[in-house]
Parts: structure tokens; sequence; C-alpha cells
């Protein structure tokens, strides 16, 4: 349980998720109090909000929960990152991947659950170019897709908002030339895509990282090789089938520090936002955030990656 004698955070992004979020907000509200807490909300206004926010108030917070997507969970845990106050991740936005590889419930009441009962573990913080991510990160195609939403986007967006960006995206991307090091080792150079993650999930349900634990102090590395077209769609296949980590044309590690550089500056995506450009300079930083998560999770670690542990 967190502490009492001290309020709980709500930090909201007004931005993220749908209708339906006010009374669910209301209903949170509601719950917090009755369990004890006072609450206390902070709607963001612009990028970086939330982390100046999260950063004032370390020393009087029992916890902080961001009310938002996985861009609102990272401002958050960048403010908080260090500290010992416990930052509860919802699934409020477009997409959660944290949360939901955390297996964090919906319902308010549930999450206040989380508050009264809930584990708080200490898990690690990737760093790129020197700003964090929580997630996944993606250099090249999805960051071209990444790119053409933010384009247009001019408030709340849906996974809907996603189909003509990656439609126009896979047939005019022009897969970059790479080079990867990892851990002082050369590893690959090439054209293709390249995802590092300190969680298994991607977007749609793709499990890039499929091994990838967010308390291991290792990040996960993915590389596909690829130079058309169609060799994405049986790349992007094989992935659904979490059988990409066996395919002569992948590579997978584990690594703590990664160097990825191009030619030509090509921009990566960020716990689904717009990130910085080559060269990248990537890590982990082991134990920096304290998350709260349920004491008997159902999603991890074990069955659901059905061929962890084989040879790969
Ligand atoms: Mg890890």
């Amino acid at each position: 349980m967190i502490e009492t004698g001290k309020p709980v955070h709500v930090v909201i992004n007004p931005r993220s998720g749908y209708g339906g979020q006010k009374r669910l907000l209301g209903e949170l509200r509601r719950e917090i109090r009755l369990a004890g807490w006072e609450v206390v909300e902070y709607v963001t206004q612009a990028v970086a909000d939330a982390t100046r926010y999260a950063k004032s108030i370390v020393s009087d917070a029992a916890a902080v929960i961001a009310w938002g997507g996985d861009g609102t969970v990272n401002e958050v845990a960048n403010g908080l990152a260090g500290t010992n106050v416990p930052l509860l991740a919802v699934r409020a936005g477009t997409e959660n991947l944290l949360a939901k590889e955390l297996s964090i419930p919906k319902r308010p009441i549930d999450l206040v659950g989380l508050l009264l009962s809930g584990e708080i573990m200490s898990c690690d913080i990737g760093m790129i170019n020197g700003l964090s991510f929580h997630s996944i990160l993606g250099v090249g195609f999805d960051a071209e897709v990444v790119r053409r939403v933010s384009q247009t986007r001019t408030g709340h967006i849906s996974h809907l908002s996603y189909f003509w960006p990656i439609w126009r995206t896979f047939w005019e991307h022009d897969f970059p030339r790479l080079s990867v090091r990892a851990d002082g080792e050369n590893l690959f150079e090439g054209r293709g895509l390249v995802f590092v993650g300190n969680i298994s999930r991607y977007s749609t349900g793709l499990r890039i990282c499929r091994d990838a634990r967010f308390d291991d102090g290792l990040l996960d590395l993915v590389i596909f090789e690829c130079d058309q077209q169609a060799r994405l769609l049986l790349h992007a296949t094989w992935t659904l089938l979490r059988r990409h980590p066996l395919k002569g044309n992948v590579i997978y590690r584990q690594a703590k520090s990664i160097h990825v550089e191009s030619d030509e500056p090509v921009h990566c995506e960020l716990d689904g936002d717009l990130g910085p450009t080559t060269p990248l300079d990537i890590s982990i930083s082991p134990h920096r955030i304290q998350l709260i998560v349920p004491s008997n999770p159902t999603g991890w670690p074990g069955p659901i990656w059905p061929w962890k542990g084989a040879p790969v």
C-alpha cells in the first residue's frame, strides 16, 4: 500500500482518450477519496507540462496517476525518475502499452484497489540521446507513420487515425541504410527497421521485443533486415506469430547500450511520439522508476510468451 497522509496526484492529458473519460475520472476521484486520500488533479496543456508538474510535487505525493496515453505516462515517469514516488499508469489513451503490459485494470474501483493493495516494483527506464522512454522505440518506418499522423492531428486520435498514414508509408517508404552497434559489437549494416524495447508490447498487439522485461536491466533489440515492401509484410506476419526471432534476416539481442547511425538523418518513434533523429545513443537506466502493479498479475511473466526460453 502506498503512503497515507499525502495526496494522490492525478495528471490528466485532456487530448487523449475518448468520451466517457470524464465520468470515469469522476468515479476515480470519488473512490480515491473514499479510500482516505486527498486528490490533487493537474490538467496538462503543453508538451513537458506533466514532467514539470511531477517534479514539482515529489515531496508531497503518495502516488501519481498518469491519466492519458503512453506519452503522458512517459512524461510523468520522467519527472518521477530517481525518486520513491510510485507511478500508476492507467489505460486512458489511444495506446497504453505500459499499462497493458503491467495488467493494469480499467475500472476506477480496481485502480484504487491497486493503491491499497498493489505492489510497488522498481523498473528500468530507457534513455535515448538524453530523453527517456519506458516502452519501445522504432527507427525508420513507424517513425514515418507517427510523423504523418502528428502532422494532421488536431485532438483525440483513434487507431483509425493511423490507417492512411500506415498505408501511404507502406508504399512510399524508402528503407534507410542503418548501422547498429550493441555493447560495442558491430551487429548490423544494411537496410531495415530497428526496434529497442523495455517491454514486449508494440502497437496493434504485436510483440516485437518478445522477451523484454521492464526490470532486468537490459534492452531488447530487434533488427529486421528489409529493403522492400514484400519483405516487410513477411516480417509482420512472423512477428504476428511471435516467431520472428527465429528467422535468418532478423537479429534479436539483449544489450545495455545501443548505437544506431545512418547516412541521412532518420527519425525514431518514442513511446508513440516522434523522437530524435540518428545518430542515436540508447542505454538503459536500471531501477529508476517505482511502478504500482497488481500483486498477482495475469499477463506476466510466462504463459503469454509461449516461446520464451526456446532457443533463438
Ligand atoms: Mg528489459
